[in-house]
């Protein structure tokens, strides 16, 4: 199968290839045309993932789609951005038909589960990764960056933390869970969910916010820095899953709500007058700490003693030789 024959069976005939709102013209000609509402902004964000570095070479392509995409849109959600579409750039070391038409598939469930549409991309034979260019949409003055946080502000999560973390070592096969347990920490990983509807929620209400992609600490340290503040995060109050502590218990489950990563789920800072309007809509707001003058994150035991750990999210190209 040649190269433009693959995309046009696996790609341009997908679902989430086909015409839709904000996309003018889409796969087929040199570039895409994007249609922008007067006085909206785009939202523009790309991430590689390559075999062997963010998934083992074996994943299954159908999971590995929906995460891959998943994880690329939570950039839209954390920026309170409704999703227009996304491209592909695709580097393949075959044109295999099951991996193809798995991965089609995941990325179709991804895309129509996030309403954004395939506009284009690029196919190349080299060794696996792909890499994913989102496009959303916000309102001027609206999108939620990282550098509002202000001092007061409560410190907010969208949900319980941790999960993805837990799941890796099953994921990598190096440890075993019931399936109780098992399950819902792989829906986690292999699916994320980006908070797409709670990125809009919080548009003019939230003065900072960031999806969690290296761990808790590592992401607020973001926000700290972008802010020129200092996030206290109380360690009693991080929520977490009933099946990440029956996997970990409470201590592991802690450190890989902390330090894990791959959360998905947005953090933000709310002025504490917002709260109670938004928890009334039941949006899944869980208050964890404050902010406050200064710098940096600090953690704090169930006594406001400071116990921070020395741990850092991953880094590439980290100062360990990584
Ligand atoms: P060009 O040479 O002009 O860059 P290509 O031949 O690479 O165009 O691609 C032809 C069309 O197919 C373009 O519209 C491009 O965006 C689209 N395309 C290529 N690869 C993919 C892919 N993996 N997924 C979706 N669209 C793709
Ligand atoms: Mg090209």
């Amino acid at each position: 199968m040649g190269e433009f024959e693959l995309i046009r069976h696996y790609f341009a005939a997908a679902s989430c290839a086909q015409a839709g709102a904000g996309v003018a013209l889409g796969i087929g000609d040199d570039c895409a045309l994007l249609e922008l509402p007067v006085g909206e902004q785009l939202a523009v964000s790309t991430d590689t993932l390559v075999a062997g570095v963010h998934f083992p070479d074996s994943s299954d392509p159908f999971l590995l789609a929906q995460r891959a995409l998943g994880v690329s849109v939570s950039d839209l959600a954390a920026m309170g951005a409704t999703p227009i579409g996304f491209t592909l750039a695709l580097t393949l070391p075959h044109a295999e038909p099951a991996w193809l038409q798995g991965f089609a598939r995941g990325l179709d469930q991804m895309a129509q589960h996030c309403a954004l549409r395939l506009i284009g991309g690029d196919t190349s034979r080299g060794p696996l990764a792909l890499t994913l260019t989102v496009f959303g949409r916000v309102p001027n003055g609206l999108a939620l960056t990282r550098t509002g946080a202000r001092i007061g502000d409560l410190l907010c999560v969208g949900g319980e933390l941790g999960d993805g973390a837990g799941a890796l070592p099953l994921v990598l096969g190096q440890r075993q869970a019931a399936a109780a347990i098992a399950e819902p920490l792989l829906a986690r990983y292999w699916s994320p969910r980006p908070q797409l509807d709670l990125g809009v929620a919080l548009r003019g209400k939230a003065t900072a916010a960031l999806d969690i992609s290296d761990g808790l600490l590592a992401d607020c340290g973001h926000i700290a820095a972008a802010s020129g503040v200092a996030l206290l995060i109380e360690q009693a109050r991080l929520p977490l899953s009933q099946a990440l502590l029956a996997l970990l218990g409470i201590s592991g489950a802690r450190d890989c709500a902390l330090s894990g990563g791959d959360d998905y789920l947005l953090a933000f800072t709310l002025p504490a007058e917002q709260l109670a309007g938004l928890q009334a809509q039941a949006w899944p707001i869980h208050v964890i700490g404050r902010v406050e003058a200064g710098s940096g994150v600090r953690l704090l035991d169930q006594h406001g003693q400071c116990i921070t750990p020395q741990v850092r999210g991953y880094q590439h190209f980290g100062s360990d030789g990584d």
